[in-house]
């Protein structure tokens, strides 16, 4: 099946018909300039180039909004280049300057920068604001693509539903919370609500994640009011840095530190002090491949009803990889 879509030129915004299997093997030329119709690379639009992008071509739209003096977007530029180079032709990949087309800034609402909205022919399909390296902006790409309504279609985009749930507990640009209760991710607020009604479940089971995006690092956060074995103290660890291994965002990638917070009770169980537990996970951190490439720092906290009392920073020794 050869099915036409229409893909607005790169180049000149000629719209173009192209049939699909064409594209989807990198070929297609513009009929009016001669320019490949993709090309790899995010394309700057301006008010009027937007609509044939946006609404006239059967091909999704994923805009970048920044601006020169913003630094995340600058940080973010390559590697929004780097997933244009994956995603092209099932995406187009295009730039807007809020600083020149503040009409189209202000026309969508772009509240901060870097933004990233998908258009659907047209429709704003999903949006995503701050900084995100090339991995993480295919990953949302195909989440959002996955996430169909009747009549509309992302051309070629699925994931599985495993895929959509990692996806969504592990996007550490998007402010969000991921709980586990006896090593079940509890992916939606319905989800951990129907789980606190069931019989037998304890507060003290739910291990909850929360992760913090600033413009200097990224942090992902892990709630143990008690550690009761040496195990736990290495599984917070672990977890603490699972996010950033699972949505491969090395240390150090887009300026940002990362940086693992694991909190516990001041009233410790016995075995357990401060001095001990400094020891264990600096022990563990020396040997740990997988935290000398995925972590910066570790924080751990001792807290108690009223706040923070105390609090370990422990630097994770040189990367495994430069
Ligand atoms: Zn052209």
């Amino acid at each position: 099946m050869t099915e036409a879509l229409i893909v607005a030129c790169p180049a000149c915004n000629t719209l173009n018909r192209a049939p699909r299997d064409k594209l989807a093997a990198g070929g297609g030329k513009c009929g009016q300039c001669g320019s490949p119709l993709f090309a790899g690379h995010p394309v700057a639009l301006s008010a009027q180039s937007f609509e044939s992008h946006a609404a006239k071509s059967d091909i999704p739209l994923l805009v970048d909004f920044w601006a020169p003096w913003c630094g995340p977007c600058k940080a973010m530029a390559p590697q929004f280049e780097q997933a244009a180079s994956q995603l092209e032709p099932k995406v187009r990949f295009a730039k807007v300057n809020t600083d020149e087309e503040q009409q189209l800034a202000g026309r969508f609402g772009i509240q901060g920068i870097p933004t990233m909205i998908l258009f659907q022919r047209g429709r704003e399909v999903a949006r995503q604001s701050g900084l995100m390296n090339a991995a993480g902006i295919e990953r949302w790409v195909e989440l959002a693509g996955s996430q169909r309504r009747s009549g509309e279609q992302i051309l070629n985009l699925e994931v599985s539903l495993d895929d959509a749930i990692k996806i969504a507990g592990k996007d550490p640009a998007t402010e969000m919370e991921v709980v586990y209760y006896q090593g079940k991710r509890l992916s939606t607020p319905q989800d951990l609500a129907n789980t606190q009604k069931a019989p037998g479940f304890r507060r003290e089971d739910e291990k909850v994640i929360d992760v913090e995006s600033t413009t200097e690092r990224r942090e992902w956060k892990r709630v143990n009011k008690r550690v009761t074995t040496a195990r736990q103290l290495k599984d917070q660890v672990v977890a603490a840095r699972a996010k950033f291994y699972e949505a491969k965002i090395p240390r150090g990638a887009g300026g940002k530190e990362n940086i693992g917070i694991v909190e516990y009770g001041t009233n410790l169980a016995p075995g357990f002090d401060r001095a001990r537990i400094e020891s264990d996970l600096k022990h563990f951190l020396n040997y740990d491949a997988i935290s000398k490439q995925y972590l910066d720092k570790l924080i751990v906290r001792f807290i108690d009803k009223t706040g923070v009392q105390d609090e370990l920073v422990i630097p994770v020794p040189g990367g495994a990889s430069p």
